[in-house]
């Protein structure tokens, strides 16, 4: 029989796109068999940055979409957090470095909570941002993540992380964060990581997460052996066509794989079954 695939990482938003239940449809009808749903932007969805109760309504929001896809007849659960985005909107709308800090506290308390009582299964998206920001952005970031790990740790979440791509010293920064707070590393998805990095990654114990749209990085990953999982990144948005894959594109990339030879049904079993387990363990029935 041959294997079902798994998004790891996907958003959904039906205020810009097609929404939970209609990416879930297409999903399963391509070969889908689970995904894991992630919180957007607060703004994405109508919120204001930095608003608590906006927070709240972001985490309900995802929890939601995977009960959606659940519905539909996917494995799915969610991850819940604040993107580091929304850290640099607050400091460039004048919020002090501690002021910030503390909302990110709160924000990864609260879904530390969401995963303690089984409406999420990790935190995320948290981290750093991607494109260039200054030291004292990047300390207040690490500041947060340590704090996330810590959180993770005690509650037994997954966290995905959304990082910079400098190859080995993102993984490296990550890998000393992740010991210092003696989580899990196997918890830690490294969200959107470079193809070339993902056997770097692995080895020093973190869960890389390859997406499936940037060209050649998928074969690059592959290259030490499938030790990651895929995700499509999918953001949902109808007025940014083509920025990511959906996930029903990425069910049928990787069966064109299989097709190819490019990737034998070993391999998606590692991919889609056996290192989806390594991550959620029971949190997702797979
Ligand atoms: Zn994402």
């Amino acid at each position: 029989m041959a294997v079902g695939v798994f998004d790891n990482h996907a958003h959904a938003n039906e205020y810009t796109g097609f929404g939970a239940g209609e990416v879930a449809r297409r999903f399963r009808a391509a070969g889908g068999v689970g995904l894991v749903f992630v919180s957007l932007l607060s703004w994405s969805i109508g919120g204001v940055p930095g608003d608590r109760g906006w927070v709240v309504r972001l985490y309900d929001h995802t929890v939601r979409n995977a009960e959606v896809a659940r519905g539909v007849g996917l494995v799915s659960g969610a991850v819940v957090g604040v993107h580091p985005a929304e850290c640099v909107r607050l400091l460039e709308a004048g919020w002090g470095a501690g002021e910030v800090e503390e909302f990110m506290r709160w924000a990864v308390d609260l879904a530390a909570r969401y995963v303690e009582e089984g409406r999420a299964v990790g935190m995320g998206e948290f981290g750093r941002p991607h494109w260039p920001v200054g030291e004292g952005v990047v300390d207040l970031c690490n500041r947060v993540l340590l704090y996330v790990f810590e959180r993770a740790r005690d509650v037994g979440a997954v966290v995905h992380l959304h990082l910079e791509r400098r190859g080995r010293e993102t993984v490296d920064s990550i890998a000393a964060l992740v010991a210092r707070a003696g989580v899990d590393p196997a918890r830690v998805v490294m969200h959107h990581v470079e193809g070339a990095l993902a056997g770097y990654a692995y080895a020093r114990g973190l869960s890389p997460s390859v997406p499936l749209g940037r060209r050649g990085e998928f074969e690059d990953a592959l290259k030490s052996g499938p030790v990651f999982v895929v995700e499509s990144d999918y953001i949902d948005d109808k007025s940014r066509p083509g920025a990511v894959i959906p996930p029903w594109t990425l069910a049928s990339k990787l069966k064109q794989y299989v097709a190819r030879g490019v990737l034998t049904e070993e391999d998606m079993y590692k991919i889609c079954v056996e290192n989806v387990r390594r991550i959620y363990g029971d949190r997702l029935n797979i």
